[in-house]
């Protein structure tokens, strides 16, 4: 597995290990790319550090989900309600298979912690420390219909403002 410079795994004040980076990024820049393998919605694997990935450019499985268990410094990246960065995603033309990688949403200073939003559906949502002004209480994606499939135990962990 490559390892990406300008990026050094540490133990992270928010959780486990994080991704920080050692020099400066630029809004916009690529940070990694990720490397990982593929799992099927159906296949039982421990999926905690896997990247999902809608099929919807994959020929016979579109509208389904794939894995994909990230192996090197990506897999380390935490989430934030208040990330810095975002993953983009594609199905390799060539081999057929995704490719996932990371790009700084602002410009991101050496000695920061990297972190994009995980965005669980609902029905996974898990508590979030993030410590962010504006987190969510949950990783969850905050599309409506993912608020509405929150688990009833969790509910009240969410502190969600109302928009519009
Ligand atoms: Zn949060």
């Amino acid at each position: 597995m490559p390892i990406v410079s300008g990026l050094v795994v540490r133990r992270s004040p928010v959780h486990g290990y994080g991704v920080v980076a050692q020099r400066r990024f630029m809004t916009g820049e690529v940070l990694i790319h990720a490397e990982g393998f593929i799992y099927g919605e159906d296949e039982v694997f421990d999926d905690t550090y896997a990247l999902v990935l809608p099929t919807d450019d994959l020929p016979g499985i579109a509208g389904s989900f794939i894995y994909y268990d990230l192996v090197d410094q990506s897999r380390w990246i935490n989430h934030s309600c208040e990330p810095n960065t975002e993953v983009e995603s594609a199905i390799d033309s060539g081999t057929g298979l995704p490719i996932a990688w990371w790009i700084a949403s602002r410009d991101i200073e050496p000695g920061e912690e990297l972190f994009y939003d995980y965005a669980f559906v609902g029905s996974v949502a898990e508590p979030c420390g993030c410590g962010a002004p504006t987190c969510r209480g949950l990783i969850v994606d905050p599309d409506p219909v993912e608020l509405a499939a929150i688990p009833e135990p969790l509910r009240p962990h969410l502190r969600l403002r109302a928009t519009g």
